[in-house]
């Protein structure tokens, strides 16, 4: 039986061309600065975005990190979404490793964060307060895509008040496949910006930081310190460029896929929300666990959680999209 796991992106198998090109990469020490293929990622996805440099981490996790401690000094505040992955799902790390105090804010329905609470919440210059240097958004958030307009006021609000803005941009791809644009549209608004390679783009381990060539050497210094400098890591780079290379626009079949899914539940009877990219939420409430032991029986990998997440990717089709539509239909009619 084909396992259809649906828990998460970052599932994904490296492709056939993927592994050929991991295989036959040029590589060298990275924390000598010497692997070829480690400098050509991070050179071309810093141009492709629109910023003078770039750096290679092993996770979005430690970019974020970096991207925050190289903005932020000990003691100062980053303003960020209650629900946002910097804030919630990252151990806490810019508080514990780089003494950042968050002022968390709750998210809006369209994963955006209230430009006037959050003008409310930058504290003025008082030795009472934490300084408040940075406003970190988080593109897609939940699967939800931040309008282009929305970035350009948040710029705005961060210019007034001489804040830095970084952008967690995990799936930035799937923002710039899902808006028809060129991801520079999304991170000219930004300082810094994380893009994670392992989740839809398809590559086994990394993202990328880019920001200034000042902001970039800071954040080279922090990598090591964390623990963070790799040797040939060419060898996980050049899966990184293979999927900026072939694995952007297939995006937009992870996106109608979900769509589809989405559909399907409704149809089935469920609770199902609207769909911007490639995330799925339903609204299981009580019965999550009894569906996912439900689903794993028939194949189908899902979390368990009460508010349900779906996510489609590239090893993922139609045809199975179909059977795990008919696996809940199944589970209703019990
Ligand atoms: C996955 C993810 C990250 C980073 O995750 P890692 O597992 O550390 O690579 C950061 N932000 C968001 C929104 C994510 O989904």
């Amino acid at each position: 039986m084909t396992v259809i796991d649906l828990r998460s992106d970052t599932v994904t198998q490296p492709s056939a061309g993927m592994r050929a090109a991991m295989a036959n990469a040029p590589l060298g020490d990275d924390v000598y600065g010497e692997d070829p293929t480690v400098n050509r990622l991070e050179s071309e996805l810093a141009a492709r975005l629109g910023f003078a440099g770039g750096l290679f981490v092993p996770s979005g996790t430690m970019s974020n990190l970096l991207g925050l401690m190289a903005h932020c000094a000990r003691g100062d505040e980053y303003i960020v979404g209650q629900q946002c992955h910097t804030y919630k799902y990252e151990a806490g790390g810019a508080a514990v490793l780089g003494s950042i105090q968050p002022q968390p804010l709750e998210v809006q329905a369209d994963g955006s964060l209230d430009l006037e609470q959050v003008r409310a919440a930058i504290k003025p210059d008082d030795f009472h307060f934490a300084r408040t240097r940075l406003l970190a958004l988080e593109n897609t958030m939940q699967g939800k895509v931040l309008p282009l307009e929305y970035l350009a006021a948040a710029r705005k609000l961060t210019d007034e008040h001489r804040l830095a803005l970084h952008l967690d941009g995990a799936r930035l791809y799937n923002a710039a496949v899902k808006l028809g644009v060129d991801a520079r549209e999304i991170t000219r608004h930004f300082d810094s910006v994380s893009v994670c390679l392992s989740k839809g783009l398809g590559a086994p381990v990394g993202s990328v930081l880019c920001g200034s060539e000042e902001l970039i050497g800071k954040a080279r210094r922090l990598r090591k310190m964390v623990g963070g400098g790799m040797r040939q890591a060419g060898l996980l780079a050049a899966a990184g460029l293979y999927a900026l290379d072939h694995q952007v626009e297939r995006l937009a079949e992870d996106h109608a896929n979900a769509l589809h899914l989405a559909d399907g539940l409704r149809d089935a009877g469920y609770r199902v929300e609207a769909v911007q990219t490639n995330m799925v939420y339903a609204d299981l409430g009580a019965r999550a666990e009894a569906l996912k032991a439900f689903a794993a029986e028939r194949g189908v990998r899902l979390s368990a959680a009460p508010r349900l997440r779906m996510v489609t990717h590239m090893d993922v089709n139609r045809t199975q999209i179909e059977q795990v539509v008919a696996v809940f239909a199944e589970f209703n009619r019990q």
